[in-house]
C-alpha cells in the first residue's frame, strides 16, 4: 500500500515562489512506489486549487507562471479544510504543507490540520506561530538565555502617531547599521539595511508594506552560519554551513534570483564553536516547542560571540537549500530526509492521539 502524501504548496504570503521551487523538488526526489501524491496548490490569493496535472505545470518554476487548470476546491481556507474532510481526512495518510511565510509556515494552516486530525510535516501550532514573529521568537530566546543582537520594534499606528519618536528610539538604543525587518516573513523580503537616517526612513515604510509590525536589529559584522536540526522530543544536529554572501547581506537576490552566494558545508570553525552551535540549536528549537525541523541561523563576530538571529520552521527546501545541504554532507540525502520529515510527522501524531 502506497503512502497517501497530501502535497500543500504556493501559499498566500510573499515567499509564494520560493514555495513553488521546493514543490516542485520535492516531487521528483518522492519515491512513487512508496508514495501516491496528492497536490493542493494554494493561489496567492488563497484559493484552494487541486489536481494531479497542478504539479506537472511547475516545469519551469523560473518563469513562474502557472496554469490553475485543477478543480478549484473552495476560496478560502476554513471552506478549504471541510472540503479537505469531505473527501475524508483517511484519504490521505499524511500532509505536507510546503508552504514559507505567513498563512503556511506561521501555524494557521497548522492549526487547520490539527482541527483535522492528520499528521502533518514540520512544526506544530504554537512553534509555528512563535518562530515567525521575530519579536516573539527573540522575546523567548531571550528567556533561554541565548545571546542576540539588541532589537526594538513597533505596530505601524506607533510609527504614524510619532515617526521622529521611532527613529530617535532606534538611534538611541541600538545606533548604525541597524536592520529593519517585517516581523512576520522570511527570504528576505522587506529587509533594509540602515547606515543612516535616510535609510532608516525608507526602511520602515518598506518594511511596513508587508507587515503592520516591524523589528529592527543593531547590525553585526559577522559569519553567518546556519545549522539543521532534525527530530521531535530527541533532536538532532546536522553539521554547520557557511554562508558567504558575495556582495551585501543575505537578501532575496541573492538567495533565489542570482544565486551566486557560496555556501561552504561544513563551516570552517572550531570543535569548540560547532559544540557551541549545536546546543544553542537545540536550546533554541526547545524554547519554542518545535518538532519535525528547523534551520536554526546564526552570527559569529569578529570577536567571538555566537549569536543566534532566528530560526526557521519550513526552511527553503529545494536540493540546493542550505537545510537539505547541511543534511546530505551529515549522512541523510535528500529522499530519505524527506522521509524522515514524514516519519517524524506520523511519530508526534501518534503521541498525542
Ligand atoms: P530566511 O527566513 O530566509 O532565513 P528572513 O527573512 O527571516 O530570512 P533574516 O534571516 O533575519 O531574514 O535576515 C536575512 C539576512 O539579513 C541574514 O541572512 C543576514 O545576511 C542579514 N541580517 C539580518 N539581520 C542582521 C543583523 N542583525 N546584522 C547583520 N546582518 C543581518
Ligand atoms: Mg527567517
Ligand atoms: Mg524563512
Ligand atoms: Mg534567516
Amino acid at each position: 500500500m502506497k503512502i497517501k502524501l497530501c502535497l500543500l504548496y504556493g501559499g498566500k504570503s510573499a515567499e509564494h515562489e520560493v514555495s513553488l521551487q521546493t514543490a516542485k523538488a520535492v516531487t521528483q526526489a518522492l519515491n512513487t512506489e512508496k508514495f501516491a501524491i496528492f497536490p493542493i496548490y494554494i493561489t496567492k490569493e488563497g484559493k484552494w486549487i487541486k489536481g494531479k496535472e497542478l504539479i506537472e505545470s511547475i516545469k519551469d518554476v523560473k518563469e513562474l507562471t502557472f496554469k490553475e487548470d485543477g478543480e478549484e476546491i473552495v476560496p478560502h481556507a476554513l471552506n478549504a479544510s471541510l472540503a479537505l474532510n469531505e473527501e475524508k481526512s483517511s484519504n490521505y495518510d499524511v500532509i505536507f504543507p510546503l508552504l514559507h511565510g505567513p498563512n503556511g509556515e506561521d501555524g494557521t494552516v497548522q492549526g487547520m490540520l490539527e482541527l483535522l486530525n492528520i499528521p502533518y510535516v514540520g512544526n506544530g501550532v504554537l512553534s509555528s506561530s512563535a518562530a515567525m514573529d521575530k519579536v516573539i521568537m527573540k522575546n523567548l530566546f531571550a528567556q533561554e538565555g541565548l545571546d542576540q543582537v539588541k532589537y526594538t520594534w513597533f505596530i505601524r499606528s506607533t510609527w504614524e502617531a510619532a515617526p521622529e519618536r521611532a527613529y530617535e528610539k532606534v538611534e538611541s538604543e541600538l545606533g548604525y547599521p541597524c536592520f529593519v525587518k517585517p516581523a512576520n516573513l522570511g527570504s528576505s523580503v522587506g529587509i533594509s539595511k540602515c547606515d543612516n537616517r535616510a535609510d532608516l526612513e525608507n526602511a520602515f515604510s518598506e518594511a511596513f508594506k508587508y507587515d503592520r509590525k516591524i523589528i529592527i536589529e543593531e547590525g553585526v559584522t559577522a559569519r553567518e552560519i546556519e545549522v539543521g536540526v532534525l527530530g521531535n522530543d530527541y533532536p538532532e544536529c546536522s553539521v554547520a554551513g557557511e554562508i558567504v554572501p558575495k556582495k551585501g547581506f543575505y537578501d532575496y537576490q541573492s538567495k533565489y534570483v542570482d544565486g551566486n552566494t557560496e555556501l561552504v558545508i561544513p563551516a570552517d570553525i572550531s570543535a569548540e564553536e560547532y559544540t557551541e552551535l549545536r546546543s544553542m540549536a537545540v536550546r533554541a528549537f526547545r524554547s519554542l516547542d518545535c518538532s519535525g525541523l528547523v534551520r536554526a541561523d546564526f552570527f559569529i563576530t569578529n570577536d567571538g560571540r555566537t549569536i543566534i538571529n532566528e530560526v526557521n520552521t519550513m526552511p527553503g527546501f529545494t536540493p540546493f537549500s542550505m537545510f537539505p545541504l547541511v543534511w546530505k554532507h551529515t549522512g541523510v540525502d535528500y529522499p530519505e530526509l524527506i522521509e524522515r520529515m514524514i516519519h517524524l510527522a506520523v511519530e508526534r501524531h501518534q503521541e498525542k492521539q
